[in-house]
């Protein structure tokens, strides 16, 4: 551990996962003599707790679906089962892989990097194990935790968090799922994959609610065709312990036993007790408030990640924490477009999506403004090799630009990095139109939902 407790840094980072490394290392990169400080382990939520280890388990969901129907392709093979702490060896060699790569990377940076639990002491400083490492910059980057409902515990054992569920050493034969969210559906992907009974409990009336309604059916449809149950509009009323597991009830009467319950409903920012409001940070619910430029009401301050209320994912973390080492580093930095942002759930089958709803642009430009194009993947050749089905839907304000694209299916989320291009340059549904997809490839799908858009449909049903 390297401690430099007598330097006055440019800049003192508090947190050590997506938001905070990222800004960590780039402020570096930009010549900033920077202390990191992390209490857990680098990577945070995302390499250690979330995105890296839900989709190394997504991966082996996906190989144990793919031996099971094998014969589907004339290919012989016998699903045995799922082998845990073999499924556990795999995802953890990944994410060991990648801690150790981050940790060179920050060493190799020469970064400050101090173990332990921080707390702002000051606009300048975080007192760290007895010492204080002062900063002209403090970035607060301490993340978030799963949150629960009142009243409601978790136990670890019958009734877990996210944590928990990726650490299970046994495949239960049933759970609930409290939360048709992104977290929630992936593991009820799994699971259902591994051979569990699963019940998703969530209070809105569709899954992945933040999702294009269309994604949302989309997958419900799949889910059912899948044998993943769910409840919709089906509030959570309690929990009680049974001889075996678990038994959950809803406030419309339902009542669902089951090995365990996975509270899935969201994660609140770490900022408790850590120094925040004394320094006069203004916070709401928890959350540290920014603004555009990720800088707090106190100048010296600044947050980014799952702190402050924007898109909970990592790669906004990075962006988030990649613009405030350059606008401290003196670069001129713009604004993130959260709009813009890409989104994927990694269940099976995919969604995927980058611009805004239908709905929402009907709310923002009136509904005889918006125009919407639709490609069923049954119409891709690659999707049909693949037996996945799906929808791309593009939505279009007036004769302008594409302003959501939504994607469901497999693999989908590896066509979002085109859609992302099509959105954040404003391109016209006749200008993408233009550009020769590869065949057969999943990609032609969204060219060809922009043939259809730019009113010259190839392999589609208008
Ligand atoms: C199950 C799951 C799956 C996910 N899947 C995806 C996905 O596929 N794609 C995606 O983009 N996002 C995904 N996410 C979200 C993603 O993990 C987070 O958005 C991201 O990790 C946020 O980064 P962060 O730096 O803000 O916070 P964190 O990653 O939570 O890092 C905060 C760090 O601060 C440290 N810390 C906290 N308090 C202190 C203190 N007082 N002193 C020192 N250190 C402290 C913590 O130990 C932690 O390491 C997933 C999350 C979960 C839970």
């Amino acid at each position: 551990m390297a401690n430099d407790a007598s330097t006055v840094f440019d800049v003192v980072i508090l947190g050590g996962g997506s938001g905070g490394y990222a800004a960590a290392l780039r402020a570096a990169q930009l010549g900033l003599q920077v202390a990191l400080i992390e209490k857990g382990e680098l990577g945070g939520t995302c390499l250690h707790r979330g995105c890296i280890p839900t989709k190394a388990l997504l991966h082996a969901a996906e190989v144990a679906d793919e031996t099971r129907e094998a014969a589907q392709f004339g290919v012989k093979a016998t699903f045995e089962g799922i082998d845990l702490p073999g499924v556990h060896k795999y995802k953890d060699d990944v994410i060991g892989g990648l801690y150790k790569g981050l940790q060179g990377l920050v060493a190799s940076r020469k970064i400050t990097y101090v173990t332990g639990e921080g707390r702002l002491s000051s606009p300048t400083s975080v007192d760290v194990n007895g010492q204080r490492y002062e900063g002209r910059h403090i970035v607060l980057a301490t993340g978030s935790v799963p949150k629960s409902l009142p009243g409601l515990t978790i136990d670890g054992n019958r009734v877990i968090s996210s944590d928990h569920a990726l650490k299970l050493d046994y495949i239960p034969k049933s759970a609930v799922i409290l939360g048709g969210g992104v977290i929630g559906v992936e593991f009820a992907s799994v699971w259902k994959s591994f051979g569990v009974d699963v019940t998703i409990v969530e209070a809105l009336p569709h899954l992945v609610p933040l999702e294009d309604e269309g994604s949302s059916k989309l997958l419900e449809r799949a889910f059912r065709k899948r044998g993943i149950k769910f409840e919709l509009k089906a509030r959570f009323s309690g929990v009680e312990y049974t001889e075996s597991g678990v038994r959950v009830s809803t406030e419309n009467g339902k009542q669902i036993d089951a090995d365990v319950l996975l509270v899935a409903i969201g994660r609140g920012p770490v900022s408790q007790g850590l120094g925040y409001e004394e320094s006069g940070i203004a916070m709401d619910r928890g959350y540290v408030l920014v603004d555009e430029y990720m800088r707090t009401n106190v100048p010296t301050v600044s947050a980014v990640g799952d702190l402050v209320p924007t898109l909970q994912l990592a790669h906004v973390g990075f962006a988030e924490g990649i613009l405030v080492a350059e606008r401290l580093a003196g670069l001129q930095v713009v604004p993130i477009d959260y709009d813009g942002v890409p989104r994927v759930t990694y269940c099976n089958p995919e969604v995927a999506s980058v611009g805004i709803s239908e709905a929402k642009a009907k709310e923002i430009y009136g509904a005889e403004k918006v125009k919407v194009a639709k490609f069923n993947l049954a119409g891709n050749g690659k999707s049909k090799i693949l037996k996945t089905a799906g929808e791309i839907k593009l939505v279009q304000v007036e004769d302008g630009a594409v302003v959501g694209v939504h994607m469901v299916g497999a693999r989908m989320g590896e066509q979002v990095g085109e859609a992302q291009l099509i959105y954040n340059w404003e391109a016209l549904p006749a200008e993408v139109a233009q550009l020769i997809h590869a065949h057969p490839t999943q990609s032609e799908a969204l060219g060809e939902a922009h043939l259809a858009l730019a009113g010259k449909p190839l392999h589609n049903h208008d």
